[in-house]
């Protein structure tokens, strides 16, 4: 097998996708870096303010023009399922191209992000036609019903984690209850995302129905929050972003907004748990994407009976890791998106340590022949329960480790942070499961388990800082509605 030549990938210059046509910014320039060996991936051209005008206003006008709004769903729901089909046929493309501009493994890609997107997309293309409405009970010389009706156009702000998957997450409900979207991805993973929009004018979606605007959060990804043809906002990312973007909102609307913001997620290991088992989910649960995911299992609070012997599996599981870059078949861990994000992890590891933290293993950044950006999986002990690396997000690979003697310890110590957006509990007891369930502030709840599988019915969304409204589930299908209520005297 000849090796993968990362330099084959070189993105095209036109990255912004307006009215279905890939055009070339007229704004600032980026250097898009792979974040694998540091290299130059391609320069990005961001749109002026004029070609994001233009954008918001090629989506109203599809939204409308072209009917997409106002089609039958099941015509909505044959071509978006047309879409997700062209998506998966397109591996040869999407994969490698994923892969070479993020953290994401082309294994990982390959086997995971990309028949999730396709899948994703097909899930709300399933629910077009299955959400009308309401019809009240009420008396015979009466009828009361509601209406679900698209907003209009739909501005989606996405980060730089898990690219593809992020974008399908903000395109599948929206479009699929006939909004047109336009799409920020974030300026340091912007080039997948321009070939779903090629795909999905190919596939028959209407061009300006899904249109991309590329550049800076501050400049591009602000003016598309404050357009006064965009009706909704869907954001994913920081919760500083998302606070900014939610008064940004309602200075200009004010408009609804969905924030998918940051997590400080406890994973909780009681003695009676399968220890083996825990202690691999809580491993894969941080190491996983190098710890670059919002739901990252990030602080482990362990039973003070089970401590030892889950820091030395976690210790045994990290220090078997192979760092290396996302195209090479033995990498296990891949690398930080960007010098900036290690910088950020490396500041609070370090404070930590200053501060009297112990790293049981790990604790530096990773020297790599590749010279990327990477970072050792990480376990700190021995810190303050209001040390910023037990409260703040990171967003790497670097787990903290406290213990508890009870259960309402636990869960007090799960609950301390401004977070809530996941917590995991490893427990062999049913009603203690169930009580940890209840207990615990987090938007989902993980038992014997971590992660999401392809439950696209479940919503994720956050508590507390974590964010406000749900993506996935019924609930994004109607958050991406309004609900027009009519009662007809008859
Ligand atoms: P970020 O907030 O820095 O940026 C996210 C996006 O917002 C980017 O596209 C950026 O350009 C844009 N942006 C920045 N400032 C803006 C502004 N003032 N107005 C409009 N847009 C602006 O986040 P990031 O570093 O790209 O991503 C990592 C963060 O995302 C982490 O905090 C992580 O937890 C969070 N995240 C959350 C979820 C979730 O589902 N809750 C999922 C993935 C990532």
């Amino acid at each position: 097998m000849t090796a993968f030549d990362p330099d084959s990938i070189r993105p095209a210059l036109a990255a912004n996708f307006i009215g279905g046509e890939a055009v070339v910014g007229r704004g600032r320039s980026f250097e898009v870096l792979r974040p694998s060996d540091g290299q130059l991936l391609g320069e990005l051209r961001a749109a002026d303010e004029q070609q994001l005008c233009a954008a918001v206003e090629n989506a109203a006008m599809a939204q409308k023009a072209s009917g997409w709004g106002a089609m039958e769903p099941r015509g909505r729901m044959k071509l978006l399922r047309r879409w997700a089909d062209l998506i998966e046929a397109d591996a040869e493309t999407l994969v490698p191209l994923e892969a070479v501009g993020s953290s994401r493994t082309l294994a990982e890609v390959r086997a995971w992000d990309l028949p999730y997107t396709a899948e994703c997309i097909r899930f709300f293309a399933e629910f077009a036609d299955k959400h009308g409405g309401e019809i009240a009970a009420t008396t015979p010389d009466k009828l009361g019903f509601t209406l679900t009706e698209p907003y209009g156009v739909i501005g989606a702000i996405a980060p730089w984690n898990l690219p593809l998957v992020m974008a399908a997450w903000k395109l599948g409900p929206a479009l699929a209850a006939g909004n047109a979207v336009v799409l920020k991805p974030s300026e340091l993973t912007p080039f997948s995302v321009v070939r779903l929009a090629e795909l999905a004018v190919a596939a028959g979606i209407p061009a300006g129905v899904f249109n991309v605007v590329q550049g800076g959060g501050g400049d591009i990804g602000d003016a598309l929050v404050r357009h006064e043809r965009i009706a909704k906002v869907s954001f994913t990312g920081s919760t500083r972003t998302g606070q900014a973007i939610m008064a940004a909102c309602a200075m200009t609307g004010p408009k609804p907004s969905t924030l998918e913001l940051g997590g400080k997620s406890p994973q909780i290991v009681f003695a009676d748990a399968d220890l083996a088992k825990a202690s691999a989910l809580v491993a894969r649960a941080i190491t996983l994407n190098s710890g670059q995911v919002c739901v990252a299992g990030s602080r482990l609070l362990v039973h003070e009976k089970a401590r030892d012997e889950v820091v030395e599996r976690l210790t045994t599981a990290f220090e078997a890791h192979r760092l290396g870059t996302t195209w090479d078949a033995a990498t296990t861990m891949g690398p930080i998106i960007s010098e900036g994000q290690l910088a950020t992890i490396d500041g609070i590891v370090q404070r930590a340590r200053a501060a009297g933290a112990e790293a049981v293993t790990g604790g530096a950044r990773a020297v790599s022949p590749q010279s990327g950006s990477y970072y050792q999986p990480t376990l700190l002990a021995g810190m303050s329960d209001d040390n910023e690396a037990v409260q703040g997000e990171i967003f790497g690979p670097v787990l903290t480790v406290q213990s508890f003697a009870d259960e309402d310890e636990a869960f007090a110590l799960a609950n301390g942070t401004r977070y809530g957006l996941a917590a995991g509990v490893h427990t062999t007891d049913i009603s203690r499961a169930l009580r940890a369930v209840r207990a615990l502030e987090a938007g989902t709840v993980w038992v014997n388990r971590y992660g999401r599988s392809d439950d696209f019915i479940l919503p994720t969304g956050g508590f507390k800082q974590s964010g406000v409204g749900k993506d996935l589930g019924r609930e994004a299908y109607l958050g991406s509605c309004k609900v027009k209520t009519a009662l007809i005297q008859i």
